[in-house]
């Protein structure tokens, strides 16, 4: 039975192992029985490119956990149209587990300074505990945030990898093996997804000026 379920949500385009590491460690150090990951649908805040369809981001997502007992793809904010907001998806998670699940909301520090920009922010502190991992290149988010919001810290080896670094890398034709799970590595080749040279328009990567202002789990802009 789930009692303590982590959550991750992202773009996860491509999901890599910095997502991985965070949410592994999130679930040891807090006795998670379950860590799920949530990729978003429609990320409004990515202006300036469009993202690669959500069914890929979501077929790399499962391929890249499919071994791990205690992680699980979610199709919610995919399935559910239009821009979602993490306070929707707490709620319809407490719905589904019903009350007695304990939430706990894991982060990159990226986006943990973000925070009191979403939707309800407040009220999705009171719901949930939040759970951030350093990045590097980041300022820590404790002094920003720390008066607004309880913030657990989860002990990690700060990864200095991201996904956009990652389509950057595919794009120059330089290989992603060894920064992606194998199966992903082998689901980017295989469909030919992130090169410059053939990338569909929905696929297309340009230098976004990404909007801090993330509400979803993924992040959505208010
Ligand atoms: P992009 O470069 O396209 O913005 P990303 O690598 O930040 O993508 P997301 O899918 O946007 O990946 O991130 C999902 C969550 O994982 C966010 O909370 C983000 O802060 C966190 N995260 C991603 N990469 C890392 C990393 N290397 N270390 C710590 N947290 C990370």
């Amino acid at each position: 039975m789930t009692r303590r379920l982590g959550i991750i949500g992202g773009t996860f385009d491509p999901v890599h192992l910095g997502h991985l590491h965070i949410a592994e460690q999130a679930y040891a150090q807090y006795g998670l029985d379950r860590v799920l990951f949530m990729p978003t649908g429609i990320p409004a805040w990515k202006q300036g490119r469009a993202t690669t369809p959500a069914e890929d981001r979501f077929a790399m997502l499962a391929a890249a956990i499919a071994e791990n007992p205690h992680f699980e793809p979610s199709r919610m904010e995919i399935d559910r149209p239009g821009i979602t907001y993490t306070i929707d998806t707490l709620r319809a998670l407490k719905t589904l587990y019903g009350d007695e699940v304990e939430l706990f909301f894991i982060l990159g520090a990226d986006t943990a300074r973000d925070l009191d920009g979403w939707k309800d922010a407040a009220e999705i502190a009171r719901m949930a505990t939040i759970l951030v991992a350093d990045r590097p290149q980041t300022e820590p988010a404790w002094g920003a945030l720390a008066t607004t919001f309880v913030m657990q810290a989860i002990d990690t080896i700060p990864l200095s990898i991201s996904a956009s670094e990652l389509r950057a890398l595919a794009q120059a034709g330089r290989s992603l093996r060894y920064l992606v799970p194998e199966p992903v590595y082998a689901y980017i080749l295989e469909r030919g997804l992130y090169r410059a040279e053939k990338a569909p328009e929905s696929s297309r990567v340009g230098a976004a000026v990404e909007s801090s202002r993330r509400t979803s789990l993924g992040g959505a802009d208010v």
